[in-house]
């Protein structure tokens, strides 16, 4: 295995004339903190609808308080009024850090769930996972996470940093760190599908140079994503058709004998001309026409990860569309490398395939359970 680390940047230390501001000013901050922290933490129900409700209502009125302990103690200073901007400044600060706090935790299954999630340093979620599987990571310094030889940027989002880990469907069964943290890989068979396709439509699969042309272009937009989630936290991931599931996600396939990898998607044939619907929100990276997978649709979701759609008859948005959850973005097909009419889904994390079926009907981040911090 090739190593990997996490590399955290240093901030820079505190300048001198701001030292005693920030004195005073500390007790403040902690006092409010850990008010919402506290909140956080403790609040009796998760249900109570969730982390963005009524708390945050009670955590602006602690805040409020602190605003005007803070004016009375300094009001009879000489520079008074400088320091209240400058107090007012570090307050505003912190109100932004505590709502980016609420609007993080809000993707998590349950406040406990995100509270042990921002407790750590670093975080796999979930900790174990199969072979095709993709883990999300939090850590709470910014830096990057090495990976089998790869380095995933860890991009801010609330008040911490993040990345989609993809496990690679031929990666073998183990226990790897992942920075600080570790990762266990659990064994997973996966079944063999033999298909018996003419020779005509077999040959389609040798024009090599018209398929690394398409693979090019499909990598550059897959290299690009928005440094950001692009869905909301109460906007679950749809099945977009509902249809007969003929290939399940990882069958090692064989086509007229021949050993053709792993088919790493879900197919649900369909009547040709259905609705596909777009999985989750995001932008359109690439809608065109290619080769093997017929018109195709990929979907950036942001932050590395993406959906796929291909086969279709139609495409009905454009690269650069923005698109909602459930939207209608193309009709079923049987265009490229095709037996019937199907739709051919899987989602991509950092241009790796993997497993479609973790996403479906669940809200963002409910997939993960934290791991065990260390
Ligand atoms: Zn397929």
């Amino acid at each position: 295995m090739e190593p990997r680390s996490l590399r955290h940047a240093r901030k820079q230390p505190a300048s001198k004339p701001l030292f005693a501001l920030l004195l005073v000013l500390i007790t403040a901050g902690i006092a409010v903190g850990v008010a919402g922290w506290n909140m956080l933490r403790s609040a009796p129900s998760p249900e109570d609808a969730g982390i963005a409700g009524p708390p945050a209502e009670s955590r602006d009125a602690e805040a409020l308080d602190g605003s005007q302990r803070i004016a009375n103690t300094s009001s009879e200073e000489p520079e008074s009024a400088a320091l209240r901007a400058e107090e007012q400044a570090l307050l505003e600060a912190e109100q932004a850090r505590l709502a980016a706090e609420e609007q993080e935790a809000a993707y998590y299954r349950s406040r406990e769930a995100a509270a042990a999630a921002m407790e750590a340093d670093l975080v796999v979620m979930p900790a174990t996972a199969y072979p095709g599987d993709v883990v999300l990571v939090r850590a709470r310094q910014e830096g990057e996470l090495e990976w089998q030889g790869k380095t995933y940027p860890l991009q801010p989002f609330g008040t911490g940093f993040y990345t989609y880990i993809p496990i690679p469907i031929r990666t073998e069964p183990g226990s790897y760190e992942l920075g600080e943290a570790s990762l266990t890989v659990l064994a997973k068979a996966f079944d063999t599908q033999r298909l018996e396709v003419s020779e005509e439509q077999n040959s389609m699969r040798q024009n090599t140079e018209r398929i690394a042309e398409d693979q090019k272009q499909i990598d550059a937009a897959r290299a690009s994503s928005e440094p950001v989630f692009l869905f909301a936290a109460d906007s679950p991931f749809l099945l977009p058709v509902e249809g007969r599931l003929t290939t399940p996600f990882g069958f090692t396939r064989y086509v007229n004998g021949a050993y053709a990898g792993s088919h790493t998607a879900i197919d649900l044939a369909a009547p040709e001309g259905t609705p596909v619907v777009a999985t989750q929100s995001g932008i359109v990276g690439l809608a065109a026409d290619f080769y093997l997978t017929g018109n195709t649709i990929y979907i950036d979701h942001g932050m590395g990860l993406f959906s796929q759609y291909a086969h279709l008859s139609e495409l009905l948005v454009e690269t650069g569309d923005e698109v909602e959850a459930g939207q209608v973005i193309g009709l079923v097909g049987s265009t490229g490398f095709s037996t019937g009419p199907h739709l051919h889904f899987t989602f991509w994390a950092h241009n790796v395939p993997v497993n479609p079926n973790l996403f479906l009907d669940q809200l963002p981040f409910h997939w993960m359970e934290p791991g065990e911090p260390e």
